[in-house]
């Protein structure tokens, strides 16, 4: 299968076979494991007191009210209730006999995602079925999709006009308002079964993607051998795991009498259909890592011994001494970069957990030997934090730092490219901007990259040929506080070494934790002003549910306008993404140096900033951040050595996830025992975040979720290697072929 073309198809012609290339898809074989992303559950009905928000659900109800909202855009709102709850079905495309058609009493049937709308739960534009139809009455609600009765399946277009509405990576035709532009109903039933959701892309639909897996998984079904499975079965089946073919089948096609235990072991992925793949990517993945392991310890980079007169020098001016962890993990990376071969080294701590210092020591062992360093911080705000460290600390030795900043420009931009470029500037901080193609180093030896997964894993790699000379390429270090468990990091990073920090500086106390509803937003505003009055500092956080700078800027600035309004006494300063660093630095300079009291700030706060007299900071509406980022948050307090305090003013009703969420938080303070109750409440790739660089991108497998399988994958890999190495390629180019973040070493 791995060697026919998707063209042998009935349906795939020019368009659409340049669209499945798009997905990655060429062969059979990549069809075949091309797997639903997530299943449509239409087999069970939810009660309305049940709903939770971004679920997609099928639901039934009576009409209790429909009519026409005018608001900034037209929209239909009919209320249904089940009697134990109520919903609001929006519709932006609607005409006057559907509206009349929405009588009170009509039961109806809906499929759709659960949203939050201004006054309660809504659903817009979900599919629609009619329960009754009042007799010799046409409905006259058009249908944009009609639906099979006999499948559930939305009847397949022919496939070369399946043109796409769908902006999204997911092609549902009927959940697209443009595609679906009626409210209309469908006389026929639903079907009770799991339809697959396939990864999409414009222009190729759900439908044509199943009429086309249909195809292969025929031919599948007729000649299971078709398909090598590289994996013995002596290795599979003392896991338990059921035969390739069979699996792809069952994923790919639910039996439509699945009972509730199949049906929600496959939502959940625990079913052995699913794990017997997620078990073939890790395995295929961990073979890749090797290999890239292998490809790097060929790879030259400069040694850097050093003298260590430089190291002392700054030892000796700390006003604290290094904790036992931190020592063990620099004397970690001095043995690396006494090596001619590249260091590609992890460095897990804990916010707090003084990763700083560590980068400057490793950044001093690296200048000794005469080689220069980079530090990239993901914005530009904890670049100026880290220039700021690093400058108390290395300016007394007489060290040249520079500061390149996307916002430099002109004369001022060129002449610090020229100090880096003939080796004057020693350490250079930046953001991304280290990575555009004007900026060269005299003689880069080790790149540090902080809070690493706000970068690519290409961005990752240009720095690397950036430091390229004579063959020779700059080691790395990476940093995080993403708190992962140590074996979970093995299988994610399997081509990095870990280093890990994992002990606090002493004298740390912990921070106070309390959530209150915004309703007594008062008393915290009371309680700020007593602070601070106190000589306490304070942060004061506006987040923000959208991706957008400019929202949470405006946030940030009606809540400074508002505490300003209110608390007259106090010295309140502001920062957000919109500010100029320019015109931010000297904020944050203020506040660092105690001469303001109260500092409003967005997210971009989250990482890194270090104000130790800071002891109270609240977040506003906390709920719509994840647990890691909230603990990243508060992190910014409880740095010297008063009491601190965390509010989280958040905004009632919370869901059930977000009263959990503020509970561990208010429970608990160690960021390894919130990573790992984060980890029952979410997937792994929510935690890592998707762009995490050098972080494994799974299509299926969750290692933090399937722990056990990964270890076992593992081992897998030593058996494959030792006693089938010609499965190994075939294994790795099945799930990672075209893939190129292995391509390049
Ligand atoms: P993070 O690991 O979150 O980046 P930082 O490097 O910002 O943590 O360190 C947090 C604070 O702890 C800083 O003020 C730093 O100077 C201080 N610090 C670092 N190491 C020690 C230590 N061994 N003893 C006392 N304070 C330390
Ligand atoms: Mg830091």
């Amino acid at each position: 299968m791995d060697q026919i073309p998707v063209e042998q198809l009935k349906g795939v012609g020019p368009r659409i076979s340049e669209r499945l290339q798009r997905l990655g898809i060429l062969t059979l074989q990549d069809l075949l494991f091309h797997l639903p992303l997530r299943y449509q559950d239409r087999t069970r009905l939810r009660p309305l007191a049940d709903l939770v928000i971004h679920e997609e659900v099928l639901v039934e109800g009576e009409v209790v009210d429909a009519q026409i909202a005018q608001g900034r855009r037209r929209s239909l709102k009919i209320r249904i209730e089940d009697g134990r709850g109520a919903l609001l079905l929006r519709f932006f495309y609607f005409t006057r006999a559907q509206v009349e058609a929405m009588r009170p009493g009509r039961r109806l049937r809906c499929f759709g995602e659960v949203r939050q709308g201004p006054q309660m739960l809504e659903m817009v534009h979900p599919e629609l079925q009619s329960l009754e139809r009042p007799a010799g009455q046409p409905d006259g609600l058009a249908s944009g999709s009609a639906i099979d009765p006999t499948t559930g399946i939305e009847a397949a277009p022919k496939l070369d006009q399946a043109t796409g509405s769908a902006t999204a990576r997911e092609a549902v035709p009927a959940a697209d308002p443009a595609a679906d532009p009626a409210p209309g109903v469908e006389a026929s039933s639903t079907a009770g079964r799991l339809t697959p959701i396939y990864p999409a892309t414009e222009g190729l639909q759900q439908t044509s993607l199943r009429a086309l897996t249909d195809q292969a998984l025929d031919r599948l079904q007729h000649d299971p051998a078709a398909l090598k499975d590289w994996i013995p079965t002596s290795l599979t089946a003392p896991l338990q795991l059921p035969a390739l073919a069979d699996a792809l089948l069952l994923l790919h096609r639910p039996p439509a009498d699945a009972g509730a235990e199949l049906t929600t072991a496959l939502l959940e992925r625990s079913h052995p259909a699913f794990q017997r793949l997620a078990f073939d990517e890790m395995l295929a993945h961990q073979l890749a890592l090797r290999r890239l392991r292998r490809a790097r310890t060929a790879q030259r980079a400069p040694l850097l011994r050093g003298d260590r007169s430089l190291r002392e020098r700054l030892r000796a001016q700390l006003p604290f001494l290094l904790t036992g962890a931190q020592q063990r993990v620099l004397d970690e990376i001095a043995a690396d970069l006494e090596q001619p071969r590249p260091m590609m080294r992890l460095l897990l701590g804990d916010v707090g957990s003084g990763k700083t210092v560590v980068a400057a020591m490793a950044a001093l062992q690296v200048l000794e030997a005469g080689h220069q360093v980079a530090l990239m911080a993901p914005t530009e705000l904890l670049s100026e934090q880290h220039l700021q460290s690093l400058q108390q600390w290395l300016e007394p030795l007489q060290i040249e730092l520079a500061w390149l900043s996307g916002r430099h420009s002109g004369s001022e931009r060129a002449l610090i490219l020229e100090r880096i470029a003939d080796g004057q500037a020693r350490v250079v901080v930046g953001t991304h901007a280290l990575f555009q193609a004007e900026v060269r180093f005299a003689e880069l030896g080790l790149v540090i990259i902080d809070e690493q997964h706000r970068f690519g894993v290409h961005q990752r790699l240009s720095l690397r040929e950036k430091g390229e000379r004579d063959g020779a390429i700059p080691h790395q270090l990476i940093m995080t506080a993403t708190p992962i468990p140590r074996s979970l990091a093995m299988s994610v990073y399997g081509d990095l070494d870990l280093s890990e920090i994992d002990e606090l500086p002493p004298g740390r106390k912990p921070i106070k934790t309390v959530a209150l509803p915004d309703s007594r937003r008062d008393e915290v505003i009371e309680r700020v002003q007593v602070g601070c009055r106190d000589g306490r500092q304070a942060y004061w956080v506006c987040t923000l549910v959208e991706e957008s700078d400019a929202l949470q800027a405006q946030a940030a600035e009606d809540a400074a306008a508002d505490l300003r309004e209110r608390l007259p006494g106090l010295r309140i300063g502001l920062v957000h993404g919109r500010i100029k660093a320019q015109e931010r630095a000297p904020v944050m300079a203020a506040f660092k140096a105690g001469e303001l009291d109260l500092l409003v700030a967005t997210t971009v706060i989250e990482v890194g900033v270090d104000v130790p007299n800071a002891s109270l900071m609240i977040i506003e509406n906390p709920e719509r951040l994840g647990l890691a980022q909230l603990h990243q948050l508060r992190g910014r307090v409880g740095r010297g050595s008063i009491d601190s305090v965390c509010l989280l003013l958040y905004h009632p009703p919370l869901t059930r996830a977000a009263r959990e969420r503020l509970d561990i938080l208010r429970r608990e303070a160690s960021g390894f025992r919130i990573a790992e109750a984060d980890l029952r409440m979410r997937s792994a790739g929510e935690v890592l975040g998707t762009r995490q660089a050098g972080a494994i991108q799974f299509r299926l497998a969750d290692p933090m979720r399937d722990t056990a399988l990964a270890l076992a994958a593992r081992h897998a890999a030593d058996r494959l290697l030792a006693d089938w190495p010609e499965h190994v390629e075939p294994l790795i180019r099945r799930w990672l072929g075209r893939r190129d973040d292995y391509g390049h070493v």
